[in-house]
């Protein structure tokens, strides 16, 4: 469907007497759960009806929590420098083709400095796990920031620690981290990563960021290499025991130095589902309409947020390395500053009636907790 019809059919759309799975449909939208056949059905289903109307009830939800706010996380890629081997990922340890590069904390600085003039409230530091930065150094990293703009949240995604090195990092500032399970199923996770690294740590480490209480963002890949529909229902389900604060959900693209650089990349289609899908069973969850979506179709991320989504993540990375953080083949926006994305977002998400915002964009049960706190100050206070 060419984009300016998607827009107009999503702004004007009024629901049909004939939706097949419209039952399923209404179900998830009341009750955030399905069986997982009835799952199935939704993510088989190619009915452009179906779709549309999971998209309308998903937007519903959308805006009840976020009315027609868009949150902006600036995206700061620190290092490609990686110990892990993941089958998938383009910066992995055995790529030799990957011109390696570390960002010093005054770089970092400058980035986050740069970002907040263009309204960023949020720093997404992320890399690949690059050990030569100590605790201390990410610790330093995460204060300076913190110092500098206290009005904004550092958000870390900088793969498995100890507990004890997520305790460190929370106590510097950070408050939320991006750590994607990337499959809950065991076979398949197995099968996408080299026997090192396991489900089991991953999962370690997602409860373990909670149980210190981070905001905690896990998710996947779409149409990874090997998933099947059934590995995503278990993925869904894995979230409904995890209860996330943030859901990041791609689709996966192949990289040219990986051995899965013949597979095909995942659908716009079925990204948009599972975006819808998340938004009923997750309805104040924050939920990106990514970069990789943006990859795969030109309006991706604008389908994205009609889709459900409430969270885009500009990229704040210096124009000389943005191509060195390659993921996978063709990643939009190397070729941009920091200011021409912010920019172009905020077009983007004007066009389609919703309204970027200078705002921290904490998970709406963080907020909930902080009003709480500052409420029973002023009690004691009294
Ligand atoms: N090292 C950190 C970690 O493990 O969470 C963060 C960096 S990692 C490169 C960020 C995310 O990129 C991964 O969670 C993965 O889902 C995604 N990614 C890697 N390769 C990809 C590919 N080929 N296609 C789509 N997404 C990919």
């Amino acid at each position: 469907m060419r984009y300016l019809d998607f827009i107009r059919k999503q702004k004007e759309y009024v629901p049909p007497a004939d939706i097949p799975q419209k039952g399923h449909i209404d179900q998830l939208f009341e009750t955030r759960t399905l069986t997982r056949d009835a799952l199935r059905y939704l993510l088989e289903s190619e009915d452009e009806r179906t779709a549309e109307y999971l998209f309308f009830k998903a937007r519903i939800r959308q805006k009840e929590t976020f009315e027609n706010k868009i949150y902006l996380r600036g995206l700061i890629e620190f290092s490609n420098f990686c110990r892990c081997d993941c089958k998938y990922c383009g910066i992995r340890k055995s790529n030799g083709n990957v011109q390696r590069y570390h960002m010093s904390r005054e770089d970092i600085l400058r980035c986050a400095e740069l970002g907040h003039m263009h309204g960023f409230r949020t720093f997404v530091l992320q890399g690949g796990e690059d050990l030569s930065y100590s605790d201390d150094d990410i610790c330093r990293i995460v204060s300076s920031i913190r110092e500098k703009f206290p009005d904004s949240a550092v958000t870390l995604s900088i793969g498995e620690r100890t507990k004890e090195s997520y305790q460190k990092y929370f106590d510097a500032g950070a408050e939320r981290y991006l750590l994607r399970h990337e499959a809950a199923a065991p076979e398949l996770y197995r099968k996408l990563h080299p026997q090192a690294q396991t489900l089991e740590n991953r999962i370690r480490c997602l409860y373990d960021l909670k149980s210190i209480g981070y905001q905690v963002g896990a998710g996947m890949m779409l149409h990874a290499p090997g998933q099947t529909l059934d590995d995503l229902i278990t993925d869904f389900f894995f979230l409904q025991k995890l209860q996330p604060d943030m859901i990041g959900c791609g689709p996966f693209i192949p990289h040219k130095d990986t051995e899965y650089r013949n597979e095909e990349a995942g659908s716009v289609e079925l990204t948009l589902r599972v975006l819808g899908i998340l938004r009923l069973m997750f309805p104040e969850v924050l939920l990106p309409s990514t970069t990789a979506l943006g990859t795969i179709d030109p309006m991706g991320r604008e389908k994205g947020i009609l889709a459900g989504a409430n969270v885009v993540m500009p990229n704040l990375s210096p124009r000389d390395v943005r191509k060195k953080y390659m993921l996978y083949d063709n990643k939009i926006c190397t070729e941009d500053d920091a200011v021409q994305c912010a920019g172009c977002m905020n077009q983007r998400m004007k066009a389609i009636g919703y309204r970027v915002v200078e705002e921290r964009g904490d998970a709406p049960r963080k907020v909930a907790q902080m009003c709480r706190q500052k409420s029973e100050k002023r009690i004691d206070g009294a």
